[in-house]
């Protein structure tokens, strides 16, 4: 078994995971993996880089596919006992004009952005060293998707006492209500993309809470953040930042010093925390 530190990104064949990758492989003291769902796709990215003269590693994760994350997870458990860095960067957005029925954006965006990263989530965090980093990229439209809220979802979403269980109780029941096109007057706002972040939103605060009360001892710090509008597939041409200028806060996040007791729980932009 390697004693090296192990990194991990989702989604970074392309766009700010694919930055996030090259700035791991520049600045993080061990193996540092792209990973895609597309092999092909991923060997691509690879090569880029190394065209860069960066040395990064491949591995194939599907994050809406359960028997991929188990692969990853085995993978790393035997290979290096566990991992250091996890960077959950991978989601998607449908785009403003596309016709796609909106329960049907609502199931397809909350399966990726919610449930896969939660399955991630869930296989790969028991095998966080001590010491090691979570960062859960989320996005201020969570933020703004939040103030759409009514205000029992938001003292839902705010509360400091809301169980994993619960916050995947409420994400069901928004995709269940936009098929029964009730969700406005459940109290959603209407944007698929924007709920699917408040879950990753909610979920980093869960489970930073149970770091605290299970792993006291291991000093890991797990955040959720937001990479600024950036300039990839995603987003379209117009948006301010570089993609590596989006990987900023993400690597800052990563790479916090051992030393460092925070940020921990928290959602952040541009390197600092705002309130949630
Ligand atoms: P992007 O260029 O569209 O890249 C998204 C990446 O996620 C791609 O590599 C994509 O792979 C991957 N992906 C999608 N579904 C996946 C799955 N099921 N399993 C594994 N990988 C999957 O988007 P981006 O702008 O870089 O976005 C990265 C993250 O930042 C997302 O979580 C996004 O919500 C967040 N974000 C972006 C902005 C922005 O302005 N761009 C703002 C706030 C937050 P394929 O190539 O195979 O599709």
């Amino acid at each position: 078994m390697s004693n090296v530190p192990v990194a991990v990104v989702t989604g970074s064949n392309k766009g700010i995971g694919f930055a996030i990758v090259r700035a791991l492989c520049k600045q993080f003291p061990g193996d540092v993996y792209l990973t895609a769902r597309d092999p092909g796709r991923g060997q691509k990215a690879v090569a880029k880089l190394q065209e860069e003269g960066l040395c990064v590693l491949f591995h194939q994760l599907d994050i809406d596919d359960l028997q991929s994350i188990r692969a990853l997870r085995d993978f790393l458990k035997e290979k290096y006992g566990g991992l250091n860095v996890l960077v959950n960067n991978a989601g998607i957005a449908f785009k403003v004009h596309d016709t796609t029925p909106f329960a049907v954006q609502a199931e397809v965006t909350l399966k990726t952005n919610f449930f896969g990263t939660r399955n991630v989530c869930t296989e790969l965090l028991p095998l966080v060293k001590p010491y090691g980093k979570v960062v859960n990229v989320s996005s201020m439209v969570s933020s703004s998707a939040l103030g759409g809220c009514s205000r029992e979802l938001q003292q839902k979403f705010r509360s400091d006492t809301i169980t994993e269980d619960e916050l995947v109780e409420l994400m069901t029941k928004f995709v269940e209500d936009t098929k029964k096109s009730v969700h406005e007057k459940e109290g959603w706002p209407n944007t698929a993309y924007g709920v699917s972040k408040i879950g990753v939103t909610v979920l980093s605060r869960i489970q930073a809470r149970m770091l605290n009360e299970k792993r006291k001892g291991d000093h890991i710090l797990l955040n959720a953040c937001c990479p600024g509008w950036v300039r990839t597939d995603m987003a379209g041409p117009q948006a301010t930042k570089s993609p590596d200028e989006g990987a900023e806060t993400p690597v800052y996040l990563a790479l916090l010093p051992s030393d460092a007791d925070g940020p921990h729980g928290q959602f952040l932009s541009n390197k600092t925390v705002r309130s949630w």
